[in-house]
């Protein structure tokens, strides 16, 4: 293992039993994890799924990620919203029943620097109960000026743990640091962030390998930052402008697997599930581990507002049912939607804790 990454990167002999979970020739069938993982959710989430919509405010970037539709080299169009146009698609949310917003932008550039992120996530606190941001990395200090301004969570994904196919896939720009990128949630929590979610993009290497080291970097952040709260995403790679193909194709049985294994593991920890994934594997998993979804989801920059500009977006989505239509679904199997279950009161930054004791 390189010197340079940290040790929590490594093996640890009490990983064993998430590996077999997540290995099809163990005696952990999907049917058996499926039942255990229904029973953990409801005794600790109950009956609910929590509600979010993402809300992308520039897709200007200066990096080359194969895999994404704003890379540097493709020829989408640029946009970023102004603080006036983003008060109007904040309240196009609002109509939709929205009030937990996740707020986008690519890699830092003159249009989309910190100022103009913290502005936003000012305005977007105006209108919203809850707002997180999925961005650039950051320093410790200008997290700690995010949580001022009223953000409560950030969204970080590593993409994949592989570092040979990780400098491959970041063809150039900021987001080549691979170290840079894994130590980012800890200086978020640092800086007062109440809340840190963490993904791979699955099919761009192992979907197993990145699963385990999610899971060995999510349980270094639950034993360091034990008061944060934390999640864990899912998304599959959706078809993008530049027809990036994945050499790994992860399917649902495999992808069901994953999502029962970590919230057997991980029982605390909220697993999300986006509009990339179709409406049936999203009502599938709705109540069997899956505890937060987007909903009525746009991927372009104004895309509430000017809903027929979407075929540019970031990635197609796959589930585009209305709120109505969504939470009749979830309601159809007694889960009930919850569209607010935070009240912003800033309670100043939240400091380094010590680990609670081994038990
Ligand atoms: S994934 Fe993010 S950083 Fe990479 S090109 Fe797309 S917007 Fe930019």
């Amino acid at each position: 293992m390189n010197a340079t990454l940290p040790e929590w990167l490594n093996p640890s002999p009490d990983e064993t039993r998430f590996r077999e979970m997540l290995s099809p020739e163990s005696s952990w069938t999907l049917e058996r994890l499926a039942a255990e993982s229904r029973a953990i959710t409801l005794r600790r989430f109950g009956r609910t799924m929590t509600l979010y919509a993402p809300l992308y405010l520039s897709n200007h970037c200066p990096s080359g990620c194969a895999y994404c539709g704003f890379a540097s080299d493709r020829t989408t169009p640029r946009s970023r919203l102004e603080q006036d146009e983003l008060h109007t698609e904040l309240a196009a949310m609002k109509n939709l029943g929205i009030s937990d917003v996740l707020l986008l932008t690519g890699e830092r550039t003159r249009n989309a620097d910190f100022d103009y992120l913290r502005r936003s996530v000012e305005t977007a606190a105006s209108h919203m109960q809850r707002v997180s941001i999925e961005a650039f990395p950051m320093s410790t200090e200008e997290y700690r000026e995010l949580a001022r301004a009223g953000c409560t969570g950030i969204t970080i994904y590593q993409e994949t743990y592989d570092r040979e196919q990780y400098a491959r896939l970041h063809r150039w720009g900021p987001k080549k640091d691979y170290a840079e990128r894994l130590d980012t949630p800890s200086r978020a929590l640092e800086g007062g962030i109440k809340t840190a979610g963490l993904g791979v993009l699955l099919g761009l290497a192992d979907p197993q390998q990145d699963a385990l080291m999610l899971y060995r970097h999510i349980r270094h952040l639950g034993r360091t930052w034990w008061r944060a709260g934390l999640s864990i995403s899912f998304p599959r790679i959706r078809p993008q402008t530049g027809g990036y193909q994945p050499p790994f194709s992860v399917s649902d049985h495999q992808l069901a697997r994953m999502i029962f294994a970590f919230r057997i593991a991980l029982p605390d920890v909220e697993l999300v599930l986006s509009t990339r994934e179709s409406p049936a594997f999203r009502d599938g998993m709705a109540g069997l581990g899956i505890t937060r979804m987007s909903i009525a989801s746009r991927t372009t920059v104004g895309g509430y507002t000017e809903p027929e500009n979407n075929k540019n977006g970031q990635f197609h989505i796959h589930d585009d049912r209305s709120t109505e239509k969504f939470c009749k679904a979830l309601k159809a199997k007694q889960i009930e939607p919850v569209f607010k279950n935070w009240e912003h009161a800033y309670n100043g930054p939240s400091s380094p804790e010590p680990a609670p004791p081994a038990t």
